[in-house]
C-alpha cells in the first residue's frame, strides 16, 4: 500500500486561518446594524486592529497563513488584501456578503459568489480557495467551486485530514474544519444580534487547542485553526496564539502551511481518492420539513 504525502512527512500540518468578517456578519443580520455604532466599531476592531498585529506577529514568529476575506470588506478597504499577500500570506474567497448560502437561492448564492471574484480580480489578488459564510456550504458552493476552477473548499467536517471532492464539474480539494478549533466558540460576545455569549480564558483556550494539537500528532491531521481578528486580535488571545505556535514549532514534528501550498500537496497525493459529497435523501414521510 502507498502512503499518504500531503503532509510531507509531518506529524501534523497547521493551517492558521483568519476569517477578516469585519462588519459583514452583522450586516448580514439586517442592514439597519449600520447605525448601531458599538457593534460596528467592535467589528472594524478586526481589519483595523487586529490585522495589523496578526501580521506582525506571524513574521516575528515566520509562518504561513491564509485570510478569508469577503469580497465585500476587500471592496470598502482597498489595500487590506494585497498588504495581505505582500507579506508572504494568502487571501482567498470568504464570499462577497458573508450571507450564509444555506439561507441563499441558487441565483443568489451565484451572484454573491461571483461578484466576490470579480472584486478580488479587479484587485489583481489571485484566489485558489474558498470557504462559505458560517461553513453553511451547499450543494451549489460545492459546483461553482469546481466551476470557477478553483484548489480547494474549507468548510466540511468530513475527515480531520485533507480529502478530495468529486462534483459533476470536477474535483477539488477539501480542507475540512471544526468548532473545537474556531475561536468563535471560545470568544464570540456581542448583546445584538446575539453572534454569541462567551469569553472564555484564552488559558483554557490555549490548553484546549495544545491538546489537539498533540493528539493530531498521533492520528496525523490537519490542525486547521480557524480565527477572527475582531475575536482573535484581543491582546490575552494573540499572546495565546503566540504560546500555540511557539509550542507547535519546538514540537520540530509539526509543518506549518497556506491553504493554496496544502491543497496542491494534498491534490497530488495519490491515496486521497475522490469522495462525493454528503448524499442524504430522508424520506418526508419521516423527517417533515
Ligand atoms: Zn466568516
Amino acid at each position: 500500500m502507498t502512503d499518504s504525502t500531503w503532509h510531507g512527512g509531518a506529524a501534523a500540518v497547521v493551517t492558521l486561518t483568519f476569517d477578516v468578517d469585519a462588519e459583514t456578519p452583522i450586516l448580514a443580520a439586517g442592514r439597519r446594524y449600520a447605525d448601531h455604532l458599538m457593534t460596528m466599531s467592535h467589528q472594524a476592531y478586526g481589519p483595523d486592529v487586529g490585522v495589523p498585529r496578526i501580521l506582525e506577529l506571524l513574521a516575528e514568529l515566520g509562518v504561513p497563513a491564509t485570510f478569508f476575506v469577503p469580497g465585500w470588506v476587500a471592496e470598502h478597504r482597498p489595500g487590506l488584501a494585497a498588504t495581505i499577500v505582500e507579506r508572504g500570506h494568502e487571501v482567498a474567497h470568504h464570499s462577497y456578503s458573508h450571507r450564509a448560502p444555506t439561507s441563499l437561492g441558487a441565483a443568489e448564492e451565484r451572484a454573491d459568489f461571483e461578484r466576490a471574484l470579480a472584486v478580488f480580480d479587479a484587485q489583481g489578488i489571485e484566489i485558489r480557495g474558498h470557504r462559505a459564510a458560517l461553513w453553511e456550504a451547499t450543494r451549489v458552493t460545492l459546483d461553482l467551486i469546481a466551476e470557477h476552477g478553483l484548489a480547494y473548499d474549507s468548510s466540511l467536517m468530513g475527515d480531520d485530514r485533507p480529502y478530495r471532492l468529486e462534483v459533476d464539474g470536477g474535483t477539488f480539494v477539501e480542507l475540512p474544519v471544526h468548532w473545537s478549533l474556531d475561536d468563535w466558540e471560545q470568544y464570540a460576545y456581542l448583546p445584538s444580534p446575539q453572534i454569541g455569549s462567551v469569553i472564555e480564558s484564552p488559558r483554557k483556550v490555549l490548553e484546549m487547542w495544545r491538546a489537539e494539537l498533540d493528539a493530531m500528532r498521533q492520528y496525523r491531521c490537519l490542525f486547521n485553526l480557524c480565527m477572527h481578528p475582531f475575536l482573535t486580535g484581543r491582546p490575552s488571545r494573540l499572546v495565546a496564539l503566540r504560546e500555540l505556535i511557539e509550542y507547535a514549532q519546538s514540537c520540530g514534528d509539526v509543518a506549518f502551511a497556506r491553504c493554496r501550498d496544502l491543497a496542491e500537496s494534498a491534490a497530488a497525493d495519490p491515496t486521497l481518492l475522490p469522495r462525493i459529497p454528503p448524499t442524504v435523501t430522508p424520506d418526508p414521510g419521516t423527517y417533515p420539513d
